[in-house]
C-alpha cells in the first residue's frame, strides 16, 4: 500500500517530454494573434460563482453539474474555478472600462476546470486559447474570426478540421422556436432522458445539445431554429456565408448546432475533426450580443471562440512528425577549474548559445556520457591546460568527428558556423 499523494483525477501533469508540443503551439498562437492585432489579457482562475451562473445560464451542463464551486472559508463567499474564459473576459472589460475608447480584440489562454468524466480529450483541468472581439456588430468580424481559425490550422499543419456553422437568430426568433420545440418534445415524452425532461420547460434548446445517442433520432427530427430566423439574423447569416465563400473557406450548415452555453445568438460555429473519436470538437464559438449588458454593462455586440488545446495537440502529434524538442547547443564538461568553466559557460550564453554547465564533479568520461545523453550538439571540454591558455576544446557530439582546441573568440565563430 502506498500513501504517495497523487494528482487529482482528470487534472494532468504536462511532463518535460511533452513540453515541445506546447511550446510549438504557444509560439505559433502568439504569432497568429499578432497577425490579427489581438491583444492578450490575463485573467484570474477563480471568480465569483454568480458570474458564471448569470452568463453561461442556470440550466446548462456547465452550471448544473460541471463547476468546481466552493465556499471561501475565510469570508463565506461562493467562488468557482473558471469553466471557460468569455465570462471573465467580459467581466474584466467592464470592470476596467476597456470598451470606452472603442471596439477591441482580446485573447486569453490558460487552464479551465469542469467536473466531467475524464476520458481521451476530456479532462477536469484542460486548457483553452480564446479570442473575443467586443463592440463589433458583424458579420465582418464573424468572418474574420473564422478565417483566423482557418489560418491557425494551416500554420499548425492540421489538414483535418472542418467548419460547421449555424445561426441562433435573435431572442424573438428563439422564443418562437422554443414553443415549437416544447410541443415537439412533449409529443415524444417517453423518449426523453431525465435531463431532457427536466429541461423541457426551463431550457428546451439545451436538449438539442444532448450527447445521449438514444436521443439522437428525436433531436434530429426537432424543429430547426434556422427555419424561424428573424429577417435581420437571416441577412446577417447570408452575409457571413458570402464572406466565407469569397475567402475560400468551406463550411457546412449544421442546423442542430446550438452550443452548450446560453449567451450565444446569431452566428455559432464549431471546428470538428473525425480523428479524435467522440471528442471531435476542437474549437467553438459565435456571437454573444447580449452578454455585455447581462453582466451589467452598456449593451455592446460581441463575438468570440475558444479552442481546446489538448485536443489540438493530439491532432498536431498525429500530423506533425517534424516538431522536435529544442536541443542545447553545448554541454560544458570540466575538471579542476570550476570557476573558469562557469565563466566560459556565461560567455557562451552572452553570445547567444544555450549551455548546460556540468555540475557535481565526476570523471571526464562520465561527464561526456551525460553530455551525450543531454542531446547537446557539442561538448565544451575544459581542463587545467585550457584554463591556463584561456581556451576551450570543442567536440561535436552528433555528425562530425574530432575535437578542436581554440580561443573563446574563435569558439564563438566556430560554433556559429555550425549552429545556423
Ligand atoms: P464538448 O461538447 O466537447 O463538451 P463544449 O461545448 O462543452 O465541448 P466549449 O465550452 O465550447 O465546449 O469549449 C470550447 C472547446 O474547449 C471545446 O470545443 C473543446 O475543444 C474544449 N473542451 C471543452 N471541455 C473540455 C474538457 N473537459 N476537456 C478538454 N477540452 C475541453
Ligand atoms: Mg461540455
Amino acid at each position: 500500500m502506498s500513501d504517495k499523494i497523487q494528482a487529482i483525477r482528470g487534472m494532468n501533469d504536462i511532463l518535460p517530454e511533452e513540453s515541445h508540443w506546447w511550446d510549438f503551439f504557444e509560439e505559433t498562437v502568439s504569432e497568429w494573434l499578432d497577425a490579427y492585432g489581438y491583444q492578450t489579457i490575463r485573467l484570474p482562475i477563480v471568480e465569483q460563482t454568480a458570474l458564471f451562473r448569470r452568463s453561461i445560464g442556470e440550466v446548462t451542463d456547465i452550471v448544473e453539474k460541471e463547476m468546481y464551486t466552493f465556499v471561501d472559508q475565510l469570508n463565506g463567499e461562493s467562488l468557482t474555478l473558471r469553466p471557460e474564459g468569455t465570462a471573465s473576459c467580459v467581466r474584466a472589460v467592464l470592470q476596467h472600462n476597456l470598451l470606452y475608447p472603442g471596439p477591441l480584440r482580446l485573447a486569453y489562454s490558460g487552464p479551465m476546470f469542469r467536473h466531467e468524466r475524464p476520458q481521451k480529450g476530456r479532462y477536469r483541468q484542460f486548457h483553452q486559447v480564446g479570442v473575443e472581439a467586443l463592440g463589433f456588430e458583424g458579420p465582418d468580424i464573424d468572418a474574420e474570426q473564422i478565417a483566423m481559425a482557418a489560418r491557425l490550422w494551416k500554420k499548425l499543419g492540421l489538414s483535418d478540421v472542418r467548419l460547421e456553422i449555424n445561426s441562433l437568430g435573435d431572442a424573438a426568433s428563439r422564443a418562437v422556436h422554443r414553443g415549437k420545440l416544447i410541443r415537439h418534445f412533449e409529443q415524444h415524452l417517453s423518449l426523453l432522458d431525465e435531463d431532457a425532461k427536466r429541461r423541457l420547460h426551463s431550457n428546451p434548446l439545451r436538449i438539442l445539445d444532448t450527447k445521449n445517442p438514444a436521443m439522437r433520432e428525436i433531436v434530429d427530427h426537432a424543429p430547426r431554429l434556422i427555419d424561424d430566423l428573424d429577417d435581420d439574423s437571416a441577412a446577417h447569416f447570408e452575409r457571413l456565408k458570402t464572406s466565407l465563400e469569397s475567402l475560400g473557406i468551406h463550411y457546412a450548415i449544421n442546423p442542430g448546432l446550438v452550443r452548450g452555453l446560453d449567451y450565444y445568438n446569431r452566428t455559432v460555429f464549431e471546428w470538428v475533426t473525425d480523428r479524435l473519436g467522440a471528442q471531435g470538437t476542437v474549437c467553438a464559438g459565435g456571437r454573444y450580443d447580449g452578454l455585455v449588458s447581462q453582466i451589467g454593462g452598456k449593451p455592446a455586440p460581441a463575438c468570440g471562440f475558444a479552442m481546446g488545446v489538448e485536443r489540438i495537440l493530439a491532432l498536431i502529434q498525429e500530423e506533425r512528425a517534424d516538431v522536435s524538442p529544442k536541443k542545447t547547443d553545448i554541454y560544458v564538461a570540466h575538471q579542476g577549474v570550476p570557476a573558469f568553466a562557469a565563466i566560459v559557460a556565461e560567455f557562451l550564453r552572452d553570445n547567444g548559445f544555450s549551455v548546460i554547465l556540468h555540475c557535481g564533479g565526476g570523471s571526464f568520461k562520465s561527464q561526456m556520457k551525460k553530455a551525450d545523453a543531454s542531446g547537446a550538439r557539442f561538448a565544451g571540454i575544459i581542463g587545467e591546460d585550457e584554463a591556463r591558455a584561456r581556451e576551450i576544446t570543442l567536440k561535436p557530439l552528433r555528425e562530425e568527428q574530432g575535437q578542436f582546441g581554440m580561443s573563446l573568440g574563435d569558439a564563438v565563430a566556430w560554433l556559429r558556423s555550425r549552429t545556423i
